[in-house]
């Protein structure tokens, strides 16, 4: 008997076991492990705080996605040992053969200074399922003053959105007639959006809705006392309300077991995905330190090859899949429109349509309806088949 474990029943997780039962054959063990038994649908959370999703439609039991014969542990995934080829989980040791570390990253609220005394006061966030419920009373509270959405630092989950939450509250206000009492502005620890033809498109439309975009200003400090944000080298900002987005970590887990960077995160290849130094270790989505968005595409993206790689290793073929970098990310501009851009490690932007050259839906960096009506069908596409292993139809058109 093949043992594979899964560490973490998330995006990555999820598709990842989906995909492999798929291929694999007989003798094949698949257990997945997670401190939590309900799968969250984080691309939900932007949407909250503006009621257009509920709570409840962005959880559901993660049983409901497994394949048939994968087992799931509940736990805490403590340390791995890949010498010994042991996890420590829940209190349990538990040996494999093939291990897939796909434990996402965490927001680290603890790394900005003084947060732990503004968090849920004045300052609050949409980055976890408790705080987008929280900030949908706060948003419906406030009449008037300065709304700052903060982006501490970088790398975070979905880069685009702070950017999206940004533009649905400057018209969340604007068609609550609050739209002169409430200004919005948006800071940022780099540029507003990192491919430049893109960025241009955003910053000129936030100009246009009179969203004031800070570039550069890494967050190091909230003062809650005086409503206050500081950058490193001592600029300030006041705010009435502040929407934070606080750096990211990757897992406890990884850093107890002296495999990932002094931010958590596994180094992997970047085609192969196997974790650096060994060879039946992989790693997808979140908990990476690969050079692409942290987003729940690429992790659909990453589940594939790694299910291919490790059937074929199962299977003694020595055939490797490669992942190129693959990455779709939407931006909502508004309660109607969106835009949507796809690029891989060329770094150029996917052009024309997708995933259907001629007929789309997705029209690639424009703001269309058409864009937001394919964002808001992806959360039924998402738990309907592409959390059960359907794969998203498209994997190129760079020019
Ligand atoms: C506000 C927000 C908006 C987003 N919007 C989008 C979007 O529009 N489009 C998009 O593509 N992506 C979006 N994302 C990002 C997307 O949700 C993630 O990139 C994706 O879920 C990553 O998948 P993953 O499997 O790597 O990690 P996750 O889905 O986070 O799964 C990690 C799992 O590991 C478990 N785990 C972690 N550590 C341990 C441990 N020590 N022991 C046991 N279990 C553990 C967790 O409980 C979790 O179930 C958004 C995320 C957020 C927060």
């Amino acid at each position: 008997m093949v043992n594979v474990l899964i560490l973490g029943a998330g995006t990555g997780g999820v598709i990842l076991a989906n995909k492999l039962a798929e291929r694999v054959e007989g003798d094949v063990n698949i257990t997945l492990i997670d401190r939590s038994t309900r799968h969250l649908y984080q691309p939900g959370f932007t949407l909250i705080p503006f009621g257009m999703y509920s709570v409840q439609g962005c959880t559901k039991p993660v049983v409901n996605f497994l394949p048939k014969g994968a087992g799931l542990l509940r736990g805490e995934v403590e340390r791995i040992n890949p010498e010994k080829m042991v996890v420590i989980a829940g209190g349990r040791k538990l040996t494999y053969d093939w291990l897939v570390i796909a434990t996402g990253c965490r927001p680290a609220f603890e790394e900005v200074t003084g947060l732990d005394r503004a968090l849920y006061r004045s300052a609050h966030e949409f980055y976890t399922l408790r705080g987008a419920r929280k900030l949908r009373q706060v948003l419906h509270g406030f009449t008037s003053g300065r709304l700052v959405v903060s982006i501490a630092d970088m790398p975070i989950k979905c880069p685009g959105a702070p950017l999206s939450f940004a533009f649905l509250a400057e018209e969340f206000f604007r068609r609550r007639g609050l739209g002169r009492e409430v200004e919005i502005m948006l800071t940022t620890p780099s540029e507003v959006f990192s491919k430049p033809e893109v960025a241009k498109t955003l910053e000129a439309l936030a100009e246009e809705r009179g969203i004031e975009l800070v570039s550069e200003f890494p967050l190091a400090e909230v003062d809650h006392g005086s409503k206050r944000i500081r950058s490193p080298s001592g600029e300030e900002v006041p705010y009435d309300l502040l929407v934070v987005v606080p750096p990211h970590m990757g897992s406890e887990a990884i850093i107890n077991s002296g495999m990932g960077d002094a931010m958590g995160y596994v180094g992997v290849d970047k085609h192969i995905l196997t974790a650096a130094d060994f060879e039946n270790v992989y790693a997808l989505g979140d908990a990476t330190n690969l050079p692409v968005s942290k987003a729940a595409s690429s992790a659909h993206f990453q589940a594939e090859v790694v299910a291919r790689n490790l059937a074929e290793d199962i299977a003694g073929s020595g055939i490797k899949a490669r992942y190129g970098g693959e990455t779709f990310c939407f931006i909502l501009t508004s309660f109607t429109e969106a835009m949507v851009v796809g690029f891989d490690y060329e770094n150029k932007l996917y052009q024309g349509k997708a995933p259907l050259p001629l007929l789309g839906p997705l029209s690639l960096n424009k703001i269309t309806r058409g864009n937001h009506i394919a964002k808001l069908l992806s959360r039924w596409l998402y738990w309907h088949l592409w959390l059960r292993g359907e794969s998203f139809p498209y994997t190129g058109g760079a020019e």
